[in-house]
């Protein structure tokens, strides 16, 4: 099964992908995840994306291209995985047709995860990640038991670089630019569905699930 989430930073993608691939043991592949990997250990990939990651622009495509080509091609996603961050552009989405082309794969569904300007800017203010465990924290909504410290695995959390409001304000109008025409790029294909990302985590897996059910690519309430 593949899936591609779409949406403004601060939509949710992050944590509707890590739960639908806890649940049904799929990869999650998070561009932004990769890149901030590869700052993090300064390799050549790295060096080349810091300025445009810090600063909130795009990555070049060809880069990224790269990068994706490379990860869906290991042998965990046999089965599937969930695009998250990826595609961000249209020449990214018509690269990515070519490429699934050519390794005859297909996207079976792009949720379109669409959140207002108050709750991006007060769900990325208030972000947290783990550095360890890549689990995302919400301070005001969804908090660790100890300040600074992941719940789960114990890794210290951090505040994105990019999460700061004025570099928040370029990733949206970059969003606004180059990704929203995406939304009718795949609505075209008649595989997208919009889901409302105000409406909490439960609610908005129940219907990205009952949606896989209807399209068949899902037999069962495995998840509930
Ligand atoms: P994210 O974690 O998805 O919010 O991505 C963080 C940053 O990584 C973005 O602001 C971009 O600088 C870069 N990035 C992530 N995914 C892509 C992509 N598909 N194309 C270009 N740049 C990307």
């Amino acid at each position: 099964m593949i899936i591609i989430l779409l949406g403004p930073p601060g939509a949710g993608k992050g944590t509707i992908a890590n739960e639908i691939s806890r649940r049904i043991s799929i990869p999650v592949i998070a561009t932004g995840n990769i890149l901030r990997n590869a700052i993090d250990k300064n390799t050549d990939l790295g060096k080349i994306a810091k300025s445009f990651v810090v600063s909130g622009k795009l990555v070049p495509d060809e880069f990224v291209i790269r990068i994706v080509e490379d990860r869906i091609t290991e042998s965990d996603c046999e089965k599937g995985f969930i695009f998250d961050g990826f595609p961000r552009t249209t020449n990214q989405a018509r690269e990515l047709d070519m490429v699934f082309k050519r390794l005859d794969r297909n996207i079976d569904q792009v949720f379109y995860l669409d959140t207002s300007y108050e709750t991006i800017i007060s769900r990325l203010s208030a972000r947290r990640v783990c550095t360890k465990c890549g689990a995302i924290y919400n301070l005001k909504y969804d908090p660790p038991e100890k300040d600074d410290l992941c719940t789960k695995c114990g890794g210290k959390l951090i505040q994105r670089a990019d999460d700061q409001e004025d570099t928040i304000k370029k990733r949206l109008d970059v969003y606004n630019e180059e990704t929203l025409p995406l939304v009718s790029y795949y609505e075209k294909k008649n595989i997208l569905t919009k889901i409302n990302a105000d409406q909490g985590l439960e609610n908005e897996l129940k219907i990205l699930w009952n949606r896989l059910i209807e399209i068949g690519v899902i037999q069962n309430n495995i998840l509930w």
